[in-house]
């Protein structure tokens, strides 16, 4: 879906031109006139950035922004302002401005700087996501491994795991990729600080496969390093 763009500009030439180069590179494009129906618009219709002219009649850039902050309307605001505008910008940029631009402006610098915009506020709604999930669970192919609860699904189903299982998976789910050595396990999950007898991390990687694995012989999940120990990895699609 082609993202929105709401352009308040009381300047008919000047909305014409924004909204033709938008459109160009993609964009819907939806206009305003005055600053009553840039705030309305931007309220009802959820626009994903809207370009602001500071100076409009009924109702200014400043206030509009001012407004649509109070209403908790958080979309990104290109603001655009005459040369000789008495116009404080960073005044402008605390009351809820993302950017300006000064008139005259060529469009595809405008464009640009849309791009600009919609990128970085797409990046901080994606690295939130991504950092929810962190704490949420670790997922592996079909394997969902929730740290905190103690608990394991695959293909939606609880896995029944002893302590030592889920603490193995979920060592071998955070080191997902890497070939860890039987050492390495037992330290980690067994905290065996001196070189133990290896073959109890065999028989838990054992009975961790039973569990998520279709074929114990041809795991997919957890691969046996020849001669250095295991890897969890994502299952490769057939
Ligand atoms: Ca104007």
């Amino acid at each position: 879906m082609s993202k929105k763009i709401l352009v308040v500009e009381d300047e008919q030439s000047i909305a014409t031109l924004l909204k033709y180069n938008l459109e160009q590179s993609g964009y819907s494009v939806i206009t305003a006139h005055d600053g009553e129906e840039g705030r309305d618009m931007a309220v009802d219709q959820r626009p994903d950035l809207m370009i602001l002219d500071l100076m409009l009649p009924k109702m200014d850039g400043i206030e509009v922004c001012k407004e649509l902050r109070q209403q908790k309307v958080n979309l990104p605001i290109l603001m655009l302002t005459a040369k000789d505008d008495e116009f404080d910008k960073v005044l402008g940029l605390e009351l809820g401005a993302d950017d300006y631009m000064t008139k005259p402006f060529s469009p595809r610098e405008v464009v640009a700087r849309v791009k600009a915009i919609l990128r970085r506020s797409l990046s901080n709604q994606e690295a939130s996501e991504a950092a929810e999930e962190e704490t949420e669970y670790k997922e592996v192919g079909e394997l969902k491994v929730y740290p905190e609860q103690y608990e394991a699904y695959f293909q939606g189903q609880l896995l029944e795991l002893t302590p030592k299982e889920f603490e193995l998976l979920l060592y071998l789910t955070n080191n997902k990729g890497r070939v860890l050595t039987r050492d390495q396990l037992l330290s980690a999950v067994w905290n065996y600080d001196f070189a133990g007898d290896t073959r109890i991390v065999d028989v838990h990687i054992s009975h961790v496969r039973e569990k998520i694995e279709s074929n114990t012989k041809k795991p997919v999940y957890i691969k046996t390093i020849r001669g250095l120990g295991y890897k969890l990895e994502e299952p490769k699609v057939r």
